[in-house]
C-alpha cells in the first residue's frame, strides 16, 4: 500500500496534466496514474495522421501555459503533442505509466480512497478521474460482420487512407471523425461511402474569417442561446447550402442547444461536404429506420441508382403530387438521354 499525500489523478491526457499543474500552482502535490506508456496517449496513439485541432488554438490551451507563438491557428496533432510534452516538462509532471487503474473504492472507516492497479494499492483522501470521454473505442454490433472479408477498423486505429487506395470503404457514422476520415480516404483515391443514422448539424469551420466556435461563444455573451443557434444556422445555410439535400438532416434542436443538452458536437466542416456534393463521398442510405426517406420534404424523393420515393412527405396528396412531378421529370430526362443513345 502506498500512501499518497495529495490527490491521485487517473489519466495523463490533457485533463489529468492540466489538473496536476493547477494543483502544483497551489502547492499541492499529486500522483498521476496512466495506463499507457506516454502522456496524451489518445493523441499519440489513437488518432489519424491528418488530424489538426478542430477548434482554433486559443480555445484549446491548457491553463497556465500558452501555445508557442509560431503555432498555426489550427495546430497539427504533432504540434499539440509537443505542446503537452513541453507542458508536462515545464510543470515537472511525472505520471506513473503502465498503471491501469482497476478499481477505486472509498474506505468509509478510514475516510480514504483505495485505488488499485494490478500491482499496487494507492491510498489518498482525493481521487480525480481524468480518463477521457473517448477512452474506449466502440464498434457497434453489426449482424453478419463476422462474414465480412475486408478490413474492419475503428477510427481510433485509422492512420491514413494509404492502405485503402482504390478500395470502396464504408464509413459508419458522420461526426467530426467520420467526416474527416472520409475526406482523408478521398485524398488517397479510395471511395468512401458514409452511413448516417441520425440527424447531424454540419457547420462551416469558419464564418467570415472567424472561427464558428469563437463567433458562437462571443454571441452567447449577449444573446439568448436559441437566437445564437438561429444565426449560426442561417449563416451555415448561406455558406454550405442546404445539407438536408445531401442526406445530412439537421436535428430540430439548434447546434449549441443540442450540444448543451446531449453533448452531441456539431460537425465542423473541413472540406468533406464539398466532396459529398460532388459525389466523391457517397451518402449511403436513402431510407431511415422508420421507412421514411432520410432527406425530408421537399427533397426526399430521390435516392441513388434509380431509387425514388413518392408519397412519404407527411403532406398528404399535396406531397404526393409534388414528388410525382419531380420523379417523372427526373426519369424523363434520363429516358430522353437513353433513347438518344439507343436511336
Ligand atoms: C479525434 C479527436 C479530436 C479532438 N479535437 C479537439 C479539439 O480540437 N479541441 C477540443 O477542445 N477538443 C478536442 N477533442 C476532445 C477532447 O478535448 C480530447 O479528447 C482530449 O484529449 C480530452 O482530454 P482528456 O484528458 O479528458 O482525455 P484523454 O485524452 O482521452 O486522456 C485520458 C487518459 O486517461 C487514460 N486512462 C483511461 N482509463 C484509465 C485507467 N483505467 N487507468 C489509467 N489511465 C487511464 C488514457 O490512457 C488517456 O491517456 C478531440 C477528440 C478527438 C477524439
Amino acid at each position: 500500500m502506498v500512501l499518497i499525500k495529495g490527490p491521485i489523478i487517473i489519466g495523463a491526457g490533457p485533463s489529468g496534466l492540466a489538473t496536476s499543474a493547477c494543483l502544483k500552482k497551489q502547492g499541492i502535490p499529486s500522483l498521476i496514474l496512466e495506463r499507457a506508456d506516454c502522456i496524451a496517449s489518445l493523441w499519440a496513439k489513437r488518432t489519424y495522421d491528418r488530424l489538426k485541432l478542430h477548434l482554433p488554438k486559443q480555445f484549446c490551451e491548457l491553463p497556465l501555459m500558452e501555445f508557442p507563438e509560431n503555432f498555426p491557428k489550427y495546430p497539427t496533432k504533432q504540434q499539440f503533442i509537443s505542446y503537452m510534452e513541453a507542458y508536462a516538462a515545464h510543470f515537472n509532471l511525472n505520471p506513473k505509466f503502465n498503471q491501469e487503474v482497476k478499481s477505486a473504492e472509498f474506505d468509509e472507516e478510514s475516510g480514504v480512497w483505495r485505488v488499485k492497479t494490478g500491482e499496487f494499492e494507492y491510498v489518498s483522501k482525493w481521487v480525480i478521474v481524468a480518463t477521457g470521454e473517448n477512452a474506449e473505442p466502440l464498434i457497434p454490433e453489426i449482424q453478419g460482420i463476422e462474414k465480412f472479408q475486408g478490413k474492419l477498423v475503428h477510427t481510433s486505429l485509422y492512420k491514413s487512407g494509404a492502405e485503402f487506395r482504390n478500395q470502396r470503404v464504408l464509413v459508419v457514422g458522420c461526426g467530426n471523425s467520420g467526416m474527416e476520415v472520409s475526406l482523408d480516404l478521398c485524398r488517397f483515391n479510395a471511395h468512401p461511402h458514409m452511413v448516417v443514422r441520425n440527424s447531424v448539424h454540419v457547420l462551416p469551420r469558419e464564418m467570415f474569417g472567424l472561427s464558428t466556435f469563437g463567433v458562437a461563444m462571443a454571441l452567447m455573451k449577449w444573446f439568448p442561446l436559441r437566437l445564437v443557434d438561429k444565426f449560426l444556422l442561417l449563416v451555415a445555410n448561406l455558406i454550405l447550402g442546404n445539407t438536408d439535400r445531401l442526406g445530412l438532416r439537421r436535428p430540430k434542436t439548434g447546434p449549441i442547444e443540442l450540444k448543451n443538452a446531449t453533448g452531441k458536437t456539431p460537425v465542423l466542416d473541413v472540406g468533406a461536404l464539398s466532396l459529398i456534393k460532388s459525389g466523391k463521398i457517397k451518402n449511403c442510405e436513402f431510407f431511415s429506420e422508420d421507412g421514411m426517406p432520410k432527406t425530408p420534404f421537399p427533397n426526399g424523393w430521390k435516392g441513388g441508382k434509380g431509387l425514388y420515393a413518392v408519397g412519404f412527405t407527411r403532406r398528404g396528396l399535396l406531397g404526393t403530387a409534388s414528388d410525382a412531378v419531380k420523379v417523372a421529370k427526373d426519369i424523363a430526362d434520363q429516358w430522353k438521354k437513353t433513347s438518344l443513345w439507343s436511336s
